[in-house]
């Protein structure tokens, strides 16, 4: 018998143990961790199977020192799944696994006992007994109904000092929380659905695999249908698990899912510590929350009874991790109610190019929910041609009298989207053209003056702001173009009302976005202006009008996906407007008016929009109609990554499937960065499983191949960024 596990190490490959002394096969079971000798480390690793045959000799393989669990910590969909990603993904398998399992369990602890129960002892008490130390006769009545969390005993006055005398006198005890079905029972009622909303909830069946496209405008009522699919999975004794982009953005997504159920919400990301996150692992996975919401890497958690899963704001780049194992946690979401055969529901208001495709293909159902709830009225969007027009930090005359209207005559709330934070992006010399740099990245530097520094916003780099030319000494130092800091400098030199700017400069922390968001709710007149971060999911009632700055920055992206990310972003923050407040203006400055992407905008087509891309995307074979990988490296010399990815093509040629190509090597668009230069190769198939075999390839070649030392590389499949 030998045993082949994940072990948490960067390799690509399985390990092979022979049993612990002693230990009977019937009783090990994949997902099962075991404490096994490696190089001349104890580490923990995951039974991922039980073979005949080793594969490497016999005599090699060492024994495992001890099985750490007597069932298996991950269910047979959930080994499924990881095994998957790790190939889908080409990610060393031991790393996937530590992607579902907390930092605690990876460590070799045990899981926690979180619960009181009664002994045996305290089972055989007579009734009436210790009736005259009324509390711990109260916490003993509790537990005959069964095990009980600490918190829930101290709700009722049970004070851990009882706790302590009932346990000394041995009569209750720590345990593991039991898989209980969690309650349906509702907190609050929603309100009767539209029959668009309606149409939707019916039309997803119970017990089996089908994926469900939502698209709706902000406020249309999409997660009212999340919360009534929650209560019917709930309803049938089962988990949901809900994905959403950032929750220190959105801590009133939470509160609105706890609000409406009886039942315990589990939540995970990544402002917990270790401790608050293992005990949401924990109550995921012995089925004791009735509903699980997080963020990207929610994906891997394991759930007792999966019923459900719901991914809001499907298209959201967040989805995407950007390091180490790079997968999609929405792409993971479908693969994984496939598996474990439950439904999953892709939300938003502007679905990604490749959901839109998936739901054209027939393989989504298509929901659409065409209306504001309470019958706001989407804004009007009119664009502000700017050729020639003077700007005063970026707003010409014409924005400017309509934020004027909106805050002084009308009362209500600006908002203001520009993609760029600090106070210009550039500082030069005007004696002698000197500019500002990065020494380690080909970028130049950011003008932050309320921190009076220079920062590069691509590396850790930061500088005294300079008083003179480093290069001439001259002592005119010009800024050029426009960040954040500037804007709102300029605004409040103006307007009498309050500017708010919201950025990561300005909202470091939850609190700095909770007390926007109650600005945003008192109604006051001000001004918000901000970059990305005001695109998520926030509702701001009093916005009457929405100002983008400077829309040709994202129009001319070199990022295939650029039109793309534009037009869901004017939609986004468009759908901020004016929800409550009838008559929302959206205004986008732009020196290119005439493009067809703004004609589509105007006329509230997001469809023809999405259209016209996946044209383009066709014809160029781009995904979603090719499935696209990258192989990119990165090293301190300049020539290395080129020489390497091409030995790697050179060697990868004759083996790729037909219907795959390579292209490259290529420079990054932007060649150095942190000190490092980075190349990319690309490979482009038209099917998914060409795709599949050629990255497999390119990551053999590549780890075969010698590199010079320093060099890095690493695979990103279905990339969302290509710079
Ligand atoms: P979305 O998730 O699409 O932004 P929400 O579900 O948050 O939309 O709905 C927007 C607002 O309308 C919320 O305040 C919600 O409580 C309310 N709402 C949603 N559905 C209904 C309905 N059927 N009847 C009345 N109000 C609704
Ligand atoms: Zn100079
Ligand atoms: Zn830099």
């Amino acid at each position: 018998m030998v045993l082949r596990v994940a072990a948490p190490v960067p390799l690509r490959r399985p390990f092979d143990y022979l049993a612990p002394e002693g230990q009977r096969q019937g009783s090990l079971s994949p997902g099962m961790r075991l404490r096994v000798p490696f190089g001349k480390r104890e580490i923990t690793a995951i039974l991922l199977e039980v073979v005949e045959e080793a594969s490497v000799d016999a005599e090699q393989l060492r024994a495992a020192v001890d099985v750490l669990d007597s069932e298996s910590l991950l269910s047979s969909s959930m080994m499924a799944l990881c095994n998957w990603s790790s190939d889908y993904y080409q990610h060393p398998v031991g790393e996937v696994f530590s992607a579902a399992i907390p930092k605690a369990l990876r460590e070799g602890r045990g899981l926690s006992e979180t619960h009181w129960r009664l002994t045996t002892r305290g089972e055989g008490l007579p009734e009436g007994a210790l009736s005259r130390a009324r509390s711990q006769a109260k916490a003993l009545s509790l537990l005959q109904c069964g095990e009980q969390l600490p918190e829930t005993l101290k709700a009722e006055g049970v004070s851990s000092a009882v706790l302590r005398e009932l346990t000394s006198k041995g009569l209750i005890e720590r345990c593991r929380a039991s898989a209980s079905i969690p309650s349906a029972e509702l907190e609050q009622e929603g309100p009767p659905l539209g029959s668009e909303q309606a149409q939707a909830v019916e039309a997803v069946a119970w017990g089996s695999f089908s994926s469900h496209l939502l698209q709706g405008v902000t406020g249309s009522g999409k997660t009212e249908v999340y919360l009534r699919l929650i209560a019917a999975c709930l309803e049938r004794g089962e988990q949901a698990l809900v994905l959403i982009p950032e929750i220190g953005l959105t801590p009133q997504t939470v509160k609105r899912f706890e609000g409406r159920f009886k039942s315990p919400v589990a939540v995970l990301h990544s402002g917990l510590s270790d401790g608050q996150r293992f005990a949401a692992w924990q109550a995921a996975q012995a089925g004791t929350a009735g509903i699980v919401i997080g963020t990207r890497s929610a994906i891997f958690t394991p759930l007792a009874r999966p019923g459900l899963i719901v991914v809001d704001e499907e298209h959201d780049g967040s989805y995407k991790q950007q390091d180490g194992f790079r997968y999609s946690a929405r792409d993971v979401a479908v693969k994984r109610a496939q598996l474990e055969n439950c439904p999953v529901i892709l939300g938003s208001a502007t679905p990604s190019l490749e959901s839109l495709e998936n739901a054209r293909r027939g393989r989504y159902e298509h929901h659409f929910l065409r209306g504001r709830q309470g019958g706001g009225e989407l804004p009007m969007l009119e664009t502000v041609d700017l050729r020639s027009l003077h700007l005063n930090a970026g707003i010409s005359d014409y924005l400017m009298a309509a934020i004027r209207d909106t805050v002084e005559i009308q009362k209500r709330q600006a908002l203001l989207f520009l993609n760029r934070r600090g106070f210009a992006p550039t500082l030069q010399c005007h004696s002698c053209g000197w500019v500002a740099g990065c020494d380690h990245c080909d970028a130049r530097l950011t003008v932050h003056l309320r921190k009076r520094c220079l920062r590069c916003h691509h590396c850790a780099a930061q500088r005294a702001l300079p008083s003179h030319c480093p290069d001439c000494g001259g002592t005119s130092l010009l800024t050029h173009g426009l960040g954040t800091e500037q804007t709102e400098e300029f605004l409040r030199s103006v307007l009498r009302c309050p500017v708010h700017r919201v950025d990561s400069d300005a909202m470091r922390g939850v609190d700095a976005m909770q007390s926007l968001l109650e600005v945003a709710h008192s109604e006051e007149p001000c001004v918000i202006l901000g970059t990305q971060m005001l695109t998520k999911g926030h509702h701001f009632p009093a916005v009457q009008l929405v100002g983008v700055i400077d829309a040709d920055a994202l129009l001319y992206s070199a990022d295939f996906r650029g039109e793309e990310r534009m037009a869901q972003l004017v939609v986004q923050v468009a759908g901020r407007a004016g929800r409550e407040s009838a008559g929302g203006k959206v205004l986008i400055q732009t020196h290119y008016p005439d493009d067809p992407l703004f004609g589509a905008l105007r006329d509230g087509h997001f469809e023809s929009i999405t259209s016209s891309l996946l044209e383009k995307r066709r014809s160029s074979g781009q995904p979603p109609y090719g499935q696209l990988m990258l192989l990119r490296s990165d090293a301190r010399n300049e020539r290395d990554g080129e020489a390497f990815l091409r030995a790697v093509q050179k060697e990868a040629k004759p083996y790729l499937p037909s219907d795959c190509q390579l292209i490259g090597p290529l420079p990054s668009a932007m060649p150095r960065r942190a000190g490092r230069f980075r190349w990319q190769l690309w490979c482009l198939s038209s099917s998914r499983r060409g795709a599949m075999t050629a990255a497999r390839l390119l990551v053999d070649r590549a780890e075969t191949l010698k590199k010079p030392r320093e060099l890095s590389w690493f695979i990103d499949v279905d990339p969302s960024d290509v710079l």
